[in-house]
């Protein structure tokens, strides 16, 4: 079998979502032949990742990765739309889906930062629902759309939120996906068309 690094790496890819440590061996295989012909510019590769690494910073505003001190093209719009609409999304790859999904772009968006999870030891104070309050006073949100899965966790946080927001803010319009969606479904299993729907018809909270 590989040697002692190969093996360390292929631990370290087994650990992201989505990859089994079968997965992980086929992709650092595939890394390893593939590294010193045209497939694959290693170089480059190692440099964007330390490059990254060492520049990766948080815009304030919604929580989206930034590198150095790029702007936040996801706020940028939507202060160029004058939106005062907030679209709390759970982590940074749902940003990316929703924030890309067509009459959608103009929003302003605010990564929670997962959903409660006691399983997963994750409670209300490690999700940036301050911060959300805190936002929707400063920028005169007149809507909150709270845009996560449709799980269990999902729905508990959902309504955790949203309790919170209609204490803090009455007058707030609080809303979420239109009941269409089908309950305990992730949104990855779900298609844009039907998640523009269900965000284009959503229900109040
Ligand atoms: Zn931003």
């Amino acid at each position: 079998m590989a040697s002692k690094e190969i093996k360390q790496l292929i631990q370290q890819f087994a650990k992201l979502p989505t990859i089994n440590s079968r997965q992980a061996k086929k992709i650092i295989a595939y890394l390893l032949e593939n590294l010193s012909n045209n497939g694959i510019d290693s170089g480059n590769f190692i440099l964007l990742l330390e490059r990254i690494r060492t520049n990766i910073c948080k815009c304030e505003k919604c929580g989206n990765v930034l590198i150095s001190q790029d702007y936040c093209e996801i706020c940028y719009k939507s202060e160029k739309n004058f939106s005062n609409i907030i679209c709390v999304v759970e982590n940074l790859y749902e940003l990316w889906r929703i924030s890309a999904l067509s009459n959608l772009d103009s929003y302003k968006f605010h990564i929670l930062g997962g959903v409660i999870s006691a399983t997963n030891g994750i409670s209300p104070d490690m999700l940036s629902i301050l911060s959300l309050v805190q936002r929707i006073e400063n920028e005169e949100a007149s809507e909150v759309i709270i845009a996560l899965n449709k799980s269990y966790n999902g729905s508990i946080t959902v309504n955790y939120v949203a309790n919170i927001l209609k204490k803090k803010h009455p007058n707030l319009r609080i809303s979420t996906f239109a009941g269409g969606l089908p309950s305990g479904t992730d949104l990855d299993f779900i298609d844009d068309r039907t998640l523009e729907m269900a965000m284009n018809s959503r229900i109040l909270c």
